[in-house]
């Protein structure tokens, strides 16, 4: 049996790692997320072909967790993801911490039982990474969903509460691995739980504003490490490796939105972005005059233009207006125009976000391009059509160097020959910045909800 369940762990294995790779391009990333599944359906079983299971325990469990999980996941709206995202990973480093702590318990309650250093080292690691991770995710949880203030919280000497905080787990950790079943070692083992769960929460309430997205995928790779470290205590394999799939990618992601917002990891967990007075954190107030435009006269431009960009982003989920610019793209391209979608990394509320609405509304992969490829030849486009996107397009970025966004790449929409800026209000984006394209010479502005004005536009050229 013991066979078959390795085998069965390097197959889980496989499907993980191809499943990733599918998942980097939106063509594949659906089939990419099936295989992911299938790899996970075979390690569960496999896993549950183990000698000593006691299932009463483990049915309850999945019968529990599977109930929450599909209540969760079919009620949940797209625009909720990224805070379900947090409650994931932070029950994922829960998980982690639990199964590092019962089996340490499980040490001390064995009298003549003993530990390797690997297991001593992977139940201390498990504790502490799930512990930060658990609690970490929670105050993310809490910032996304405002039910706490998203502002970062900065206090005097934080750093140096951080470090000794930091400090006092280093030498808990010391005491512990030296002599696990000490007597100083096992409350020293419960202060080190306590502390990793209040390091969580003081790493966490300095970020805040556009940061969120980068803490996010940096907590999913923790999760990723504390159930890495928690397949060493158990010495499962595939929790092993499945454990450093998750914390691999999630560095990765996390350095490409850290690249995406041009800003280093450290800046990103030290600077507090947008903390100070709100005035000064919106950056400079913009000057011009804001032109309205009414669907009607959009449709007018739009019916002539030759190229047009759409530019989507958080808005575009609030007004689950997807499916309505799909079909405005496709009657633009019977009219003629060339139509593409430019897809920002960090539109939206969470990583992929704009990816996958659009694919849920089935835009074809070839009319997605990255901002990267679109820039350098926005100036040839002729009407871009901003949709609920803000900051992303924010040219303060490029322009204004007391803008707290001031160097985060952006599409630059203000570049091209026309922009439609389709938006309920004049209010700011996610970061609170004031955004001087409302004010441009060649920018429009659309008001109302991006849905209905859509769909307006819509009916124009059908009724054309
Ligand atoms: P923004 O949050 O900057 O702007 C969204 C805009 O959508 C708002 O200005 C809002 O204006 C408009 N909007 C809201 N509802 C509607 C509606 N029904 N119809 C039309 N417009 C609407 O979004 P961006 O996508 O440009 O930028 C993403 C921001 O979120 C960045 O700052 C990013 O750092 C941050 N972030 C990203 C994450 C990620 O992983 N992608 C995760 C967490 C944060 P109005 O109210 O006037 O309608």
């Amino acid at each position: 049996m013991y066979t078959v369940i390795e085998l069965s762990y390097i197959a889980s294995a496989v499907l993980f790692i191809f499943g990733l790779k599918m998942l980097g391009k939106p063509a594949t990333a659906v089939r990419g997320n099936k295989v992911s599944a299938v790899g996970m359906l075979i390690a569960v079983v496999a896993t549950l072909l183990h000698e000593g299971m006691d299932f009463k325990w483990i049915l309850l469990g999945m019968v529990i967790g599977g109930v929450i999980g599909t209540v969760a996941a079919l009620r949940v709206p797209m625009t909720s993801m990224p805070e379900f995202v947090a409650l994931f990973n932070g029950t994922g480093g829960l998980a982690s911490l639990l199964v590092g702590w019962a089996e340490y318990n499980t040490f001390l309650n064995t009298p003549e039982g003993t530990l390797e250093l690997v297991p001593v080292i992977a139940i201390y690691l498990a504790v502490l990474i799930g512990g930060v991770t658990f609690t970490g995710s929670m105050i993310a949880y809490a910032k996304l969903a405002e039910r706490i203030d998203g502002r970062p919280v900065l206090y005097k000497g934080q750093q140096i509460v951080n470090g000794v905080l930091l400090a006092l787990l280093l030498f808990c950790g010391g005491v512990y691995i030296a002599g696990p079943g000490t007597a100083l070692a096992q409350p020293l083992f419960y202060l080190a739980v306590l502390l990793s769960l209040v390091l969580g929460v003081l790493v966490t309430i300095p970020i805040g504003g556009a940061d969120m997205p980068v803490v996010i995928s940096l907590l999913n790779s923790y999760s990723g490490l504390a159930a890495c470290a928690a397949g060493f205590v158990i010495s499962n394999t595939v929790l092993i490796v499945a454990g450093a799939l998750v914390g691999a990618s999630g560095i990765i992601l996390t350095s490409i939105m850290c690249k995406a917002m041009n800003r280093s990891l450290t800046n990103v967990l030290f600077s507090g972005f947008g903390a100070a007075g709100d005035a000064a954190a919106a950056g400079k107030a913009a000057t011009g005059e804001v032109k309205a435009i009414t669907p009607e006269d959009a449709y007018y431009v739009l019916e002539a233009a030759g190229s047009v960009v759409f530019v989507p982003g958080y808005g575009m989920a609030v007004a689950q207006a997807q499916h309505v610019v799909r079909e405005l793209g496709y009657l633009l391209e019977q009219n003629g125009a060339e139509v593409k979608y430019a897809v920002h990394p960090v539109a939206g509320r969470m990583p992929g976000h704009m990816n996958v609405l659009l694919a849920e509304a089935n835009v074809p992969y070839e009319q997605l391009v990255e901002m990267e490829d679109i820039n350098p030849n926005i100036e040839s486009v002729d009407v871009c059509v901003v949709i609920g996107a803000n900051d992303v397009v924010n040219p303060a970025a490029r322009e204004d160097e007391t803008s707290p966004i001031y160097g985060m790449p952006i599409i630059n929409v203000d570049l091209a020959r026309s922009c439609f800026v389709l938006k309920r209000s004049m209010r700011s984006g996610f970061a609170g910045v004031e955004n001087p394209l409302f004010y441009k010479e060649n920018t429009r502005m659309l008001f109302g909800d991006a849905k209905a004005s859509i769909t307006t536009l819509v009916d124009q050229f059908k009724s054309a």
